[in-house]
Parts: structure tokens; sequence; C-alpha cells
């Protein structure tokens, strides 16, 4: 996350779990999300700060157990290399407000062979109705 201070207020704002997720790395169970299922029109947006992240027009079920996506909605995803837990993968950051929010792997559908693997508690989906 971006500064300490950015992190307490977060820390009130966020439910257990989006924290351990969103500010510390953390990973959901499979096929627990709230938004796994979902198939409504709208946007996905940072939990944490509103940004929009990924569009319901690229959302498919790549059976993993998370919400996946074959691209990103505009440029405010940055991706930095995650050596943890002993493998290489690519992490996926909120551009904004440096939320974690999955990661990236090259499995994906066409057009892209993208699957950006999000965890469901580190986004909000708003419906097109509501935008
Ligand atoms: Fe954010």
């Amino acid at each position: 996350m971006a500064n300490t201070k950015d992190m307490d207020e977060l820390k009130n704002k966020l439910t257990p779990e989006q924290y351990r997720v969103i500010c510390e790395q953390g990973t959901e169970l499979p096929f627990t999300g709230k938004w796994l299922k979902e198939k409504g029109t709208g946007m996905y947006v940072c939990a944490a700060c509103g940004t929009e992240l990924f569009s319901s027009e690229t959302k498919y079920d790549s059976g993993s157990g998370w919400p996946s996506f074959w691209d990103a909605a505009g440029k405010n995803i940055e991706l930095r290399s995650d050596t943890s837990l002993g493998m290489t993968r690519t992490e996926v950051i909120c551009k904004k407000c440096g939320s974690h929010l999955g990661h990236l792997f090259d499995d994906g559908p066409k057009p892209t062979g993208k699957r950006y693997c999000v965890n469901s508690c580190a986004m909000r989906f708003i419906p097109r109705d509501q935008m």
C-alpha cells in the first residue's frame, strides 16, 4: 500500500477479510467470492478507492474459483513481480491506491490470452444502470 496513513484509514473502512487480501497480499478461498458467478453488465471497481478496474464485458468463467477477466478496463492496473510462496507470479495492483487485487496469468482466452485472477472482496460491482 501507498503509506501507513492510508492503511490506517482503510482498516476502518474494510472488513478484516478485505484488509487481509487488499493490504496484506492475501487470497480469498476459491469458490467463495461474492462476484464469482456475477453475470450482470457493469463495472468492477476497486473496493478501497472506487477506481474502475474491469468491465463485465471481459469477465469469463476460468474454472479457477476466482473472478477472471481477459483484459483490464483501462490503464488503472499496475503489475509487479511477486516471488512470494516460492513462485514467480505477476501481482495485479490498483494503480491509484496500491491495493492488492490478484494475479495475472498467461492462460486466458482470446483475444488477449491473459487471465486477470482477482479476489472478489478487492472489488465492488457497479451495475450499468447505477453507473
Ligand atoms: Fe484502488
